[in-house]
């Protein structure tokens, strides 16, 4: 097979066409807001929650998210070390300091314990993060930040769909934020929403995104210095178009899952993704993890695919070992032994939404075959 099989991709239809073409001719003067406001009310409304802000990224949301709570210079604020770091970057844009905990070996997404005993006296908030669509043991992680008054921001931007408790993913904390990336599950190019129940935060976030200026204002007389975090109509377009779309788009990421777990299925040594009872994960992306003891790593596993015209990603780095963290004061590596063991050995696999079942066919083959002659 000869043609290049992407990692990651989006299904765009007509629909995403015509909408995007009607915000272009039409979303202006008195409409100009038309399609934001159509795609934050239906977005509310999928996730189970009452405010919606759509936003140019799901960073500039978690930013926004952290300013409304009140997050700076001299806070805490966890997250686990196994994500992108868009989920701690903005920590460091308000001034606080990141603290990393590690992740359940199971879910890959942060453990509660090791997340309890990250917490000091300045923990403000906690950002746990809904890792390749799964989503982690929220009872517990709701319960402790709920004793030592920490706020949650879930970043819920690879699980859009995914559920806890027949609770939507976004909805679990105090905020939830989402990103439109082309790689995820919906999109609008770039792109990103901030829910909450929260009017205060809903408020705060609002005043802040724009310029600091009391809603209604007409005089341009802003009340302080803040941000511009503005989505375009153009875009908000094509993410309702998408959203319009979402059971769809969920169940094709399920589908291809399924395929992968059809093909990898009683290979000895690959763990893929896991779905606990009482969750219902999205496979943002399908991830295997190879044991440890057979020690293939997976920049050689990246390597072998490539030759064969596969693309893949790497399982994500502990943000504790890279470059952009080397003066992060907790150095990780000790107290985070879970993140440090599987990181090494797991790749995310093929699966944007165009993919086939002949594709995934060959993709296991070939990952089966390197795995075998390793
Ligand atoms: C993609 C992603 C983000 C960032 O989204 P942007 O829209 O690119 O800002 C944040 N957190 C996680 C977990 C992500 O995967």
């Amino acid at each position: 097979m000869a043609e290049n099989i992407p990692v990651s991709g989006p299904s765009i239809t007509q629909k995403e066409i015509d909408y995007v073409a009607d915000a272009a001719a039409h979303a202006w003067y008195k409409d100009a807001n038309m399609y934001h406001e159509r795609f934050e009310k239906a977005f509310a409304e999928y996730v189970g929650v009452k405010y919606a802000m759509a936003l140019p990224s799901c960073t500039s949301a978690i930013h926004l998210a952290l300013l409304a709570l009140g997050v700076g210079p001299g806070d805490e604020v966890i997250v686990p070390d196994i994500t992108w770091i868009a989920s701690a970057a903005p920590i460091h844009y308000v001034g606080a300091t990141v603290v990393f905990a590690d992740i359940d070996p199971l879910t890959w997404c942060m453990s509660a314990e090791s997340f309890q005993s990250c917490i000091t006296e300045r923990t403000k908030a906690v950002i746990p993060v809904d890792l390749y669509g799964n989503i982690p043991d929220m009872d517990a992680i709701r319960r402790i930040a709920k004793d030592h008054h920490i706020a949650i921001i879930e970043d819920a931007a690879e699980a859009i769909g995914s559920e806890y408790g027949g609770q939507k993913a976004g909805s679990l904390g105090d905020v939830g934020v989402f990103s439109f990336h082309g790689s995820k599950t919906m999109t609008t190019g770039e792109g990103g929403m901030l829910v909450t129940d929260s009017k205060d935060i809903f408020d705060r976030s609002s005043f802040l995104r724009d310029h600091g200026r009391i809603p209604g204002d007409r005089m341009f007389y802003n009340a302080e210095v803040a941000y511009k975090y503005k989505m375009s109509s153009m875009q908000a377009a094509l993410g309702l178009a998408q959203l319009e779309r979402i059971e769809e788009l969920v169940n094709r990421k399920r589908e291809i899952f399924s395929w992968y777990k059809e093909e990898l299925h009683g290979i000895a040594d690959l763990t893929l993704n896991c779905e606990h009872p009482g969750t219902k994960n999205t496979y943002w992306m399908v991830t295997v993890v190879v044991n440890s003891e057979r020690n293939i790593k997976k920049e050689y596993l990246m390597d072998q695919l490539a030759q064969k015209n596969i693309d893949t990603r790497p399982f994500f780095h502990p943000l504790s070992s890279i470059p952009a963290y080397a003066d992060v004061p907790r150095r990780a590596k000790e107290e985070n032994p879970v993140s440090y063991a599987i990181s090494p050995y797991g790749i995310n696999l093929p699966c944007g939404m165009n993919i086939t079942q002949d594709q995934v066919r060959y993709v296991c083959s070939q990952l089966v075959n390197i795995i075998n002659k390793y």
